[in-house]
């Protein structure tokens, strides 16, 4: 039996094949490439049922991921987080199966080590020895700290306003760091041309296939969750959309295993802040790709991302799904912030705040029905964004002063 079932890498948008022991950005075409496996095997060798007996990690499902060798995997205990049942929020909202899976529980405090350990791994299975991305700050600290761990270079350019921990985390782990006066598109630009210039291996978002692999892992682990069956609603904060791109690739890929109770698919929804949200301006204009969000702001850092380079992507799995895109405002996000705290002993990201946000606009137009099964994705650990809670005016005591009240 395989280590991995990896076959290929298919472009997402002309289906050209390439042969996965090279190592390649985008297609030719200039679209994503997606990693294939031989599912055909893997369905006749694997069962759904073997997985309960594996490591608590993300690599239990090392069949369909496109690590070829388990020496080559750079972990640092990435996945299985928990999924929480959010029993007063669901009765509030009038939802009978409201949960939120946690990823804030991931090494280095949000869901992009996924991607990080995935694409580190298979980076070192492939002989690089220096990766260059742009990032909006968890994903920099993420690939930073995997590949401190791995033992490659890396180069990490972010916005000057990108959260200042993850800034941090980037220095501590010795990787280059340079700031950029602009955006994550501007920064993009930057290590684009580093890339191309100096041989070092871009792994911008969907510029690099194995990140999404690592990704999927949610949808792997959503389902699993459900004993094999999808939850009815997924929503997900969607900045590049490789989240969202990648439960939708977990799911067709356990529809094709025939592991999906009843071949049934989650609505997706897509999550995005009123201040940059140009995928969901295209979902209600009916478009099949996005257009540049100009002067994009919001306190959700992770999801400001004005242009996606997956955006096509992210509308086909929103549509093919049934599922919907909207945008939550800041207040909303702030509100939803302090509620999970306070209600759920949740110390959320403004990313997943906006999840929460959103469920409660959608079940009160109906969208979502009361008894549907609901998952919000908490991509990160509030502990990440400090200054979005206050520290409010506790009064100050003496010692030896009592407790009033
Ligand atoms: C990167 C990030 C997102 C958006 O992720 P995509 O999969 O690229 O859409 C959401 N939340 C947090 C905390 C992030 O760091
Ligand atoms: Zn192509």
């Amino acid at each position: 039996m395989a280590y991995s079932y990896l076959s290929h890498l298919e472009c997402s948008k002309c289906t050209k094949a390439y042969d996965a022991s090279q190592v390649l950005n985008q297609c030719a075409c200039g679209a994503p490439l997606l990693v294939r496996y031989d599912l055909e095997l893997a369905m006749r060798h694997l069962r759904p049922h073997e997985m309960a007996r594996r490591s608590g990690s993300l690599w239990r499902y090392h069949e369909l991921l496109p690590v070829q060798k388990a020496d080559n995997i750079v972990t640092l205990g990435e996945g299985m987080t928990p999924m929480l049942p959010l029993v007063k929020t669901g009765d509030y909202l009038g939802l009978n199966h409201l949960y939120l899976k946690d990823e804030g529980l991931m090494p280095t405090g949000s869901f992009k080590a996924r991607g990080a350990a995935v694409g580190i791994s298979r980076a070192k299975e492939l002989g690089i020895h220096t990766i260059t991305m742009p990032t909006n700050g968890n994903a920099g600290a993420a690939w930073a700290l995997y590949a401190a761990r791995a033992g490659i270079r890396a180069s990490i350019v972010m916005p000057e306003d990108a959260p200042e921990i993850t800034r941090r985390e980037c220095i501590a782990s010795g990787a280059d760091v340079h700031l950029v006066q602009g955006l994550i598109s501007d920064a993009g630009r930057i290590t684009n041309t580093a890339a191309a210039e100096k041989g070092w291996f871009d792994t911008s978002t969907m510029n690099e296939p194995y990140r999404l692999e690592g990704k999927k892992t949610m949808g792997f682990e959503i389902a699993e969750y459900f004993a094999w069956d999808a939850p009815d609603v997924i929503l997900y904060p969607t900045g590049g959309g490789v989240g969202l791109i990648g439960i939708y690739k977990a799911m067709l890929e356990l529809r094709s295993l025939g592991w999906l109770e009843g071949g049934r698919m989650p609505r997706l929804v897509a999550v995005q802040a009123a201040g940059c949200a140009p995928i969901v301006q295209a979902y209600k204009q009916g478009k099949t790709e996005s257009e540049f969000w100009p002067d994009a702001l919001t306190i959700a850092f992770g999801i400001t991302v004005p242009k996606a380079l997956g955006d096509f992507l992210v509308l086909e799995a929103i549509r093919e799904t049934n599922g919907c895109a909207l945008s939550v405002t800041d207040e909303e996000i702030l509100h939803w912030q302090r509620r999970l705290a306070r209600e759920e002993g949740l110390f959320v990201c403004p990313e997943g705040a906006a999840t929460a946000a959103a469920a409660a606009r959608l079940a009160a137009d109906g969208w979502i029905a009361h008894g549907e099964r609901v998952v919000l994705l908490n991509t990160g650990t509030g502990l990440k964004y400090p200054n979005t809670f206050e520290m409010g005016n506790a009064p100050v005591l003496e010692p030896g002063d009592e407790l009033p009240g």
